[in-house]
């Protein structure tokens, strides 16, 4: 491209040069992926480029439209002139991947729009629809139809109006109060130990304000150019990235189309019922929410009434949306109502003997097209599809409470499940803008079953020395959107406990601290009983520490001995993540998980782990698999070590000098010989 700019701007025929882009989009910006290969490959050239259209001898206009993000829109901030066709979104939204425009975006924007508004822009990574770009002036023009049109036109008027070059870097920019950096400092703080971009992307504003174009532009680039290699914007790319990479399933056959869901009835009217109905109207399909019980539907009938009612008083819906969405759903109790569905998603109670007696009565009212879907967290999804005469129809639809909000769905491939059946789930899954991920049958699946070994530990580092605050502040200092305890007494203290009653009979050589039942038998359920680690006084939001609890803790350490120790925030991180990777890495081996950065999306979307930390796996390449190896050996050989027992692919990874990242672009470990 900037040979062929050269070419034209040499060409003595040339009056002016028109720059639109084919295809649905302008651009998208850069391949996010070239960031971890030698990103100075492409952002040179692209850099050059930027300066060869900034320096362009004759008028130079780019028409946008689709999108035009990130490095797309800085192409168009070096030309003279922009114009965008009516739909198109811009914006610079590099700072939600934890970098900063680094092709003179940060220089340009405040030129052309002032500083305030590029501040607003570029800090919060906002993207806005071309009637705001002309407004605020970063647009001369909003097209309609064909960009080639468009931009003929548009140069053809430069000529005749023998409009000279407009350079952005030549702007002066608009007088501002200067406190403005300041205030939006503040702003910023609290979030930058997370995500460095926002706040080194004011930094370069400031300097547009300071230096002479040339030397900010240099101090841009190199900004980004240390951005790139910051582990926080490497996490946050590999988050978005393996978002991406979990919607391709591995195994799957591509030419297998999925089937159109547009009905869905549930089963179940319950905790889990109601979220999954509201996430499923929300998306614009028909919905049947029934359920054995009529209390049970009121119930389900008055949460979800409240819950639209809440949405327009707070101004998150219109009063007509709202309308529009309920009339889609519909209750009742029988199952004559599931004759229509394309999708039965079962959300009754977690019980064999209620699944299996549900399947049947479900089999025999749906149509013989339906896809049967199960939303059991624990229960072996190959022996709730063998109730039914069609396993191949038969799917997991594993949803994370409130599951109108929660953005992961794992979906479970049983044995028998058909390839369309789980191209219509993926497909599902993404028409209600959830993050699928395709997981294999096992006991927890992949979330909940290394949840418990994050839990085994947290639960041991309590009776070791932590206390619930030292425990959760560490956590969240870290990146965890919520402490585990916190987490646990949002859950409910009974359903873990239920889960390690029935693990002491299976799992008797695995054993857990006592410390969560101890809570559980003096009614602390967590903020259903308005306490659990914490107090939760009734009519507050408020979350206190109780030394009740901490007394609980410390005699527990007596009662068995254990001389209570100072334990580091780093320890806390540290042993918990190394757990998570353990499992991971099991669940690796026995491809319960495709690939590692699956394990990583499920951990970003249904448990908070901090975006900008990656997911587990991501963490344990940052750390190096010999790392892993050593830390996990270090700990086996302490309290509690055999739950660290290193998982054998670890050491195989090892020795072939394979990382969890290579897994992911489909490298294969060599056989074990
Ligand atoms: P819940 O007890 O709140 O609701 C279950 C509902 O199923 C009740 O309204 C009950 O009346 C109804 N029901 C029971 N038998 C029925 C039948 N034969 N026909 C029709 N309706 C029947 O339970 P929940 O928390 O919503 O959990 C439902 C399922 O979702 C379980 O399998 C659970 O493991 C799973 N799950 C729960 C969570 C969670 O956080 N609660 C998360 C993921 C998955």
């Amino acid at each position: 491209m900037s040979a062929c700019l050269e070419d034209l701007d040499a060409d003595g025929n040339v009056e002016a040069v028109g720059i639109y882009g084919l295809g649905r989009v302008f651009s998208a910006g850069a391949d996010i992926n070239d960031f971890n290969r030698d990103h100075r490959a492409n952002t040179g050239p692209l850099r050059d480029l930027f300066a060869t259209l900034d320096g362009m001898s004759k008028p130079t206009v780019v028409a946008m439209h689709g999108v035009a993000f990130g490095a797309g829109l800085e192409t168009a901030l070096a030309a003279h002139f922009r114009i965008a066709q009516e739909a198109t979104r811009i914006g610079l939204p590099e700072v939600t991947l934890g970098l900063l425009p680094g092709g003179g975006g940060t220089q340009r924007l405040p030129r052309l729009v002032g500083m305030p508004t590029a501040i607003d822009l570029i800090t919060k990574g906002k993207t806005i629809d071309a009637q705001t770009a002309l407004q605020i002036g970063l647009i001369d023009e909003v097209f309609e139809g064909d960009p080639e049109i468009a931009v003929a036109n548009y140069a053809a008027q430069l000529v005749e109006s023998q409009t000279s070059p407009r350079r952005a870097r030549d702007m002066r920019l608009e007088s501002f109060d200067p406190a403005i950096f300041e205030h939006a400092a503040k702003g910023l703080s609290a979030a930058s130990h997370q995500n460095p971009g926002p706040v080194a992307a004011l930094g370069c504003l400031s300097r547009a304000a300071e230096l002479p174009f040339q030397e900010a532009l240099a101090a841009e680039y190199e900004d980004f150019d240390g951005l790139v290699e910051h582990p926080l914007s490497q996490g946050l790319r590999h988050a978005f990235l393996s978002e991406r990479l979990a919607s391709k399933v591995r195994g799957l056959d591509k030419t297998v189309p999925a089937s159109d869901v547009s009905e869905v009835a549930i089963v179940g009217a319950g905790t889990m019922g109601v979220g999954i109905a509201l996430a499923c109207v929300q998306a614009g399909l028909q919905t049947c929410l029934i359920d054995q019980s009529e209390i049970a539907i009121a119930r389900a009938r008055d949460t979800i009434a409240n819950h639209f009612a809440n949405r327009v008083k707070r101004g998150k819906l219109s009063l007509a949306s709202a309308q529009k969405q309920q009339e889609n759903l519909t209750f009742g109790d029988s199952y004559d109502l599931l004759s229509n569905a394309d999708l039965i998603i079962e959300a009754v109670f977690e019980d064999l003997a209620v699944k299996q007696q549900v399947f049947t009565s479900v089999e025999d009212h749906a149509n013989a097209e339906a896809i049967l879907a199960s939303n059991t967290s624990t229960l072996d999804l190959n022996q709730i599809a063998g109730f039914t005469k069609r396993p191949n129809r038969v799917v997991g639809m594993h949803f994370f409470s409130p599951a109108n909000v929660m953005r992961l769905l794992e979906i479970v491939r049983g044995d028998q499940t058909s390839d369309r059946v789980l191209k219509t789930a993926m497909s599902f899954a993404k028409t209600i803008r959830k993050v699928g991920v395709v997981v294999g049958v096992c006991d927890g699946f992949v979330g909940n079953r290394i949840m418990e070994e994050y839990l085994r530990q947290c639960y041991f580092l309590l009776e070791e020395g932590a206390l619930p605050h030292d425990l959760d502040h560490a956590l969240e200092s870290w990146g965890w959107a919520m402490g585990a305890c916190k987490v646990m007494d949002l859950a409910g203290q009974d359903i873990g406990w239920a889960i390690r009653k029935r693990r002491a009979v299976e799992q008797p050589d695995r054993p857990y601290s006592k410390i969560p039942d101890i809570l559980c038998e003096h009614g602390r359920f967590g903020r259903k009983t308005g306490k659990g680690y914490y107090l939760y006084p009734t009519g507050t939001r408020d979350i206190l520490t109780d030394s009740t609890v901490d007394l609980m803790i410390v005699e527990h350490s007596d009662e068995i001995g254990l001389n209570r120790r100072s334990v580091t925030p780093e320890e806390i991180v540290e042993r918990t993540l190394l757990a998570m990777i353990n499992e991971g890495a099991k669940i690796l081996e026995e491809e319960i998980a495709a690939r590692p950065s699956d394990i990583d999306a499920i951990y970003l979307n249904g448990y908070g782990f901090g975006r900008s930390r990656g997911g587990p796996m991501f963490q344990a390449d940052l750390m190096g698999i010999d790392q892993v190896l050593e830390r996990l050996t270090h700990f086996a050989a302490g309290r509690q070590g055999w739950a660290f027992e290193p998982a054998p692919i670890l050491a195989r990874m090892k020795d072939q000098e394979i990382s969890f990242s290579d897994l992911n672009q489909g490298l294969k470990l060599d056989a074990i010989t």
